[in-house]
């Protein structure tokens, strides 16, 4: 076994980080007055949308993708690493940097369209022109995702598509969804639920979902939507395999969001709890609050290593589910539990705003139910244990 990071990618980490500080960092301080009264202004979309167009320049952006799209091939591992490192940073913009593990930039999937509709939907996203949403959950189908009721019905040159969806990042402001939608009632999961690309204007928006973290999803609404025969992503109704698989494939990405912002979390705990003093002394000098630090360096340490372990099984050629799932669910668990402490040792400052670890838990939080709840992995944790 080789525990090492190979050295290319430590080269482009130290790019990476150069970026950050270089792109990033100016922006981030520029909005400081908005992040400290915990708003996010229309100027910030905008520079997020810049952040975004120069790291597809700089070819970080979606790195992970092949190169006929507009990617390099970079690493599963890579991209995990890049992820850590943007969300270790601390700067929520950062992460507009990089395509996974945000529902609007380019997946996988799309690789199965037909090669022309690839140039029309995909790679406008890989150059930062387009934006996507993955349009799955629907009101009475979350968890248990193989219940959908939308349907697709295949008439003459078109499907036609009737159904709700709810719940879906960044609809109100992608260019076209990925929709799942049932194509045989009777085999459903098992061949019966195809994936289709559907254009902005073939969908309404019906209502924002407004959430207590920073992301607030919408409704969409598929009203007799005609969308051409030829917007399958791979084959009528295997969409849900692809489902699973693009879910699966992107769990070391949120393990390490998760991974990064728990980092970012007990470096700010550790520093403040050295220069804090009460009672005549610094915080960290009372076990009380250097012992949840400790414990917390720990868990870190077990997400970093569950975390690298998964991607390097990716590039492998593996979707090994059960590791997906032992990531996703420990991960968000352990991360939202170390900013919870971290919290603590801010006191007051804790919960203002303005301070480091209060949006960092708000989006911890909603990573334990979003992708499939923290329940959801243990059910597929327990069947691989024959349970
Ligand atoms: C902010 C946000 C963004 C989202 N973005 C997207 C998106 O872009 N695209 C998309 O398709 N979806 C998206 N979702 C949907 C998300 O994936 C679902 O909310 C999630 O899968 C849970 O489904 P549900 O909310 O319907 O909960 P339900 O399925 O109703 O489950 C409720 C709770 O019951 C428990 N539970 C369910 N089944 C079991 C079981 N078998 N055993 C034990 N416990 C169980 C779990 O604790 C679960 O949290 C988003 C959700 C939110 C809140």
């Amino acid at each position: 076994m080789d525990f090492s990071i190979p050295a290319e990618l430590t080269t482009l980490r130290e790019s990476f980080a150069a970026f950050l500080e270089r792109e990033v960092r100016p922006i981030h301080q520029r909005h400081a007055e908005s992040v400290r009264r915990g708003v996010f202004t229309d100027e910030m979309r905008s520079d997020a949308r810049a952040i975004k167009r120069r790291s597809c320049a700089e070819g970080f952006y979606a790195a992970y993708l092949p190169e006929d799209v507009g990617g390099w091939g970079l690493s599963n591992l890579g991209m995990t690493l890049l992820v850590e490192d943007a969300a270790r940073s601390g700067m929520g913009m950062a992460m507009s940097a990089l395509g996974p593990p945000n529902p609007e930039a380019p997946t996988p999937l799309l690789l199965e369209l037909p090669l022309h509709l690839q140039d029309i939907y995909l790679k406008p996203l890989m150059t930062g022109d387009k934006t996507m949403c993955f349009a799955l959950t629907e009101p009475e189908a979350g968890s248990d995702a193989q219940s959908i009721r939308t349907k697709a019905t295949l008439d003459g040159d078109s499907w036609v598509l009737n159904g709700t969806k709810h719940y879906i990042t960044n609809g109100d402001r992608a260019d076209f969804a990925v929709v799942f939608a049932v194509t045989d009632a009777q085999k459903r999961a098992h061949g019966g639920i195809t994936a289709f690309v559907v254009p902005r204007d073939a969908y309404i928006v019906t209502k924002t979902q407004y959430t207590m973290a920073d992301t607030h999803p919408v409704e969409l609404l598929f009203e007799d939507s005609r969308i051409p025969a030829d917007h399958v992503i791979g084959e009528v109704g295997f969409g849900f395999y692809a489902a699973m698989k693009f879910l699966n494939g992107g769990r070391a990405y949120i393990g390490a969001q998760c991974l990064g912002m728990a980092q970012w979390c007990v470096d700010q705990a550790v520093e403040h709890a050295t220069v804090r003093t009460a009672f005549g002394k610094p915080l960290a000098r009372n076990q009380g609050v250097s012992f949840p630090l400790a414990e917390s360096k720990v868990e870190i340490e077990a997400m970093r290593w569950l975390t690298y372990h998964l991607a390097w099984q990716v590039d492998q050629g593996e979707v090994p589910m059960l590791d997906s799932s032992i990531v996703k669910y420990f991960n968000t668990d352990r991360a939202y539990q170390i900013a919870d402490r971290c919290l603590q040792v801010f006191g007051g400052q804790g919960l203002l705003k303005e301070g480091p670890i209060e949006a960092v838990l708000r989006h911890l939080r909603m990573l334990r139910v979003v992708e499939g709840a923290s329940e959801v992995q243990k059910l597929v944790i327990a069947r691989a244990m024959g349970l």
